[in-house]
Parts: C-alpha cells; sequence; structure tokens
C-alpha cells in the first residue's frame, strides 16, 4: 500500500525493492542517501523494514552514518515539565492523563512560574538547551495563554540561552501567532499516529485536527516539533506509512516516544515493541528522514534497556533527559554518562538571550 502523503511513484521505484540480497539493499540505499542524496520511496522503506534480524546491525550502522552526515556528531538535549497534569477531555487511548478513562493520573492546576523557573534553571545546568512545557488540554484558553506567555518571559529574562517550547493542544491562528510573539522557540504537536491508523487512537479529535495546528505552527516561524508512538497496535507498514507522512510536514524535530501501556488506559494491555524492531524502526525513520532531528523520548528505557546506545547509534541525534510526564525516565547522569561515553558532544547553546 502506498500511504496518500507519500512521494512515491513508479518511475522513482528504485531497484532497492527489486534488489533480491540484504546487502544490494542497503548498498542501493547508501548510494541513494549518502551519494546521490537522493529521498527513499516507500516501496524501498518496505524492502529495508523487511531485511532479516542479521541484517540490523548494518541497517544501524547506515542509518547512524546518514544521521552523522546529514546532522552532525552534536546531540540536543531537552528537558520537559509538566504545567498541568491529567484532566484532559480528550480521549487518546494510549495517555493516563485523559479524564475519560478514569485512570492513575490525578489533575492539577497550572505549575506555579516560581516552580517553573526553578525546574528551567535546573535543565540549563545539566547543559540541556530546551525546556518544554507541556499542558494536558484540548487546547488553551485565555488563561492558560496567559500563564504560558508569563512562564515563558520568566525564563527569558532568568535563564540565559535556554530556549523555551511549549505543547498546548489544538491553536487557532490567533494563539499561534501570539505564542510566537511571545518567544516560544519550538511548538510540540505530535501527529501520533499514521494517519491510517488514527481512529483508533482517538475519537475526539482527528488526525486533520492536528494537522492543521502543525501547519500554523510552521506559518508563524515557530519550530515544530511533531512525532508520535510506536507500539499502538498499528502494523509495521503503518510505521513507514507514518514516518513519510512526518517528512511531508517536515518538522524541525520528531519525538520518538514507544509505548509504555498505562494501567486504566484503553491500550493498558500492548504488549511493548520489541528491542530490535524499536532499533529497526528508529533507524527506518532516519532513513526516511535524513536531515530532521529525530529525538528518543518516552518509554526508550523500558523498551530497549542495555539496547539503548545502540539507539543512539541508529540515527537518534536528540534525547529527552529525566522524567516524563507520568512516567520516570532515566536519570540525568546516566544519559550524560551514555552520551560521553558514546563520545557525543552535547549540541552548544545556539542563542545567548
Ligand atoms: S494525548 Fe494530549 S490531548 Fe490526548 S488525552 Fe493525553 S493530554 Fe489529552
Amino acid at each position: 500500500m502506498t500511504p496518500p502523503d507519500a512521494s512515491s511513484t513508479l518511475a522513482e521505484k528504485t531497484s532497492i525493492e527489486l534488489a533480491a540480497e540484504p546487502a544490494e539493499i542497503l548498498r542501493l540505499a547508501e548510494q541513494k542517501l549518502l551519494v546521490d542524496r537522493e529521498s527513499i520511496t516507500f516501496e524501498d522503506a518496505i524492502a529495508i523494514q523487511q531485511l532479516p534480524d542479521d541484517q540490523l546491525g548494518h541497517l544501524a550502522d547506515l542509518a547512524h552514518r546518514v544521521r552523522l552526515d546529514y546532522c552532525g556528531e552534536s546531540v540536543e538535549v531537552e528537558s520537559i515539565i509538566s504545567g498541568k497534569t491529567g484532566g484532559c477531555p480528550e480521549d487518546c487511548n494510549f495517555c493516563s492523563q485523559s479524564s475519560v478513562f478514569g485512570s492513575e493520573v490525578a489533575p492539577t492546576g497550572f505549575i506555579p512560574p516560581e516552580q517553573l523557573l526553578a525546574a528551567a534553571e535546573a535543565t540549563a545546568e545539566t547543559g540541556a538547551t530546551e525546556f518544554c512545557i507541556v499542558y494536558a488540554v484540548r487546547g488553551p484558553d485565555r488563561r492558560l495563554m496567559d500563564h504560558v506567555i508569563e512562564c515563558t518571559k520568566l525564563v527569558h529574562d532568568n535563564v540565559p540561552g535556554l530556549e523555551v517550547a511549549a505543547s498546548l493542544g489544538i491553536l487557532t491562528p490567533e494563539q499561534a501567532k501570539e505564542l510566537s510573539d511571545a518567544g516560544v522557540h519550538r511548538y510540540n504537536h505530535n501527529l501520533e499516529a499514521a494517519k491510517s491508523y488514527f481512529p483508533e487512537v482517538c475519537s475526539t479529535h482527528t488526525w486533520e485536527d492536528r494537522m492543521e495546528t502543525c501547519e500554523l505552527v510552521r506559518e508563524t516561524g515557530m519550530e515544530l516539533c511533531s512525532g508520535g508512538i510506536i507500539g499502538l497496535g498499528e502494523t509495521r507498514e503503518q510505521r513507514i506509512e507514518f514516518a513519510f507522512q512526518l517528512a511531508a510536514l517536515e518538522p524541525h524535530e520528531v519525538p520518538m516516544n514507544f509505548l509504555n501501556p498505562r494501567p486504566g488506559t484503553p491500550m493498558e494491555d500492548r504488549e511493548l515493541v520489541s528491542p530490535t524492531e524499536a532499533i529497526r524502526t528508529i533507524a527506518l525513520f532516519r532513513l526516511i528522514m535524513p536531515a530532521t532531528t529525530i529525538r528518543y523520548a518516552g518509554g526508550r528505557e523500558i523498551t530497549l534497556g542495555d539496547l539503548q546506545e545502540m539507539g543512539m547509534k541508529s540515527g537518534v541525534n536528540a534525547l529527552i533527559t529525566g522524567n516524563y510526564l507520568t512516567t520516570l525516565g532515566q536519570n540525568v547522569g546516566n544519559d550524560l554518562g551514555m552520551l560521553e561515553d558514546l563520545k557525543m558532544p552535547i549540541k552548544a547553546v545556539s542563542k545567548v538571550l
């Protein structure tokens, strides 16, 4: 199946999909990406996805070389904080912050600005350059907009060099412009899953609703961060579909989460993605989006375990460190130690405010 948004025509089909030998498939992918600097097609990606497990190391190695070639060796480190937890009226089936399922997360009010500032200062001390404030809402009202604008100013005035990112759900054009004007540097709004699978994920808003906000963000000049979750029950082919739909959106950054099933949600019994499938999917995302920042996000610890270092060498060039919104992450020191062991420098602060 070819997804509607994937740019693949019969004329573009290459011999990658026709190649019989795994080594030849990888050689042709390398030729396309690193020599001819062309994109791979949907059919190419399917052929690569079907490589046997004994080729996984070679696939990861190719993805790592593509990442180094297109993005360089540095790694962008970010930390996230919940600006408001739980009580969301939407029904995303993986999410413990939805009020629809009666799950484990108790709703909170907005984080006090002074508490947020302390977290921003602690984030900057780790060497991180991005600080993302996330609110569990369908979209912002006036009160939330004012809170985010106040917090953004507070961070800018007190923590030089730390970029503020925000995630407040579905935006109107006026809200997107106001956030951009207030200095929000990056906006996160995940597509979450392939268009063909999204109706299994959520019924209270559509994939197109999410896409519209992503397009608005790009129009205002904020950087767009949009990714999703692997392991929601989608097929392997839908993972490829999803990657091409993200590629068509041209986000600055794609956070890759792996489902960590939350008690009380409709997806609580989903099986974890296997570590080898996770590595394979990271590598494929890199080959499909060679120049995009691909960020390790939630679920990597439980999914990859000891293979997290291999994941970093399969195409990832950014990570969220510390805790996630409703689950514990890896200790910051462990993450920084991992980057040191891998000899991957942390991306320098790009702007002094
Ligand atoms: S993913 Fe976001 S929009 Fe969906 S239920 Fe959770 S907090 Fe709400």
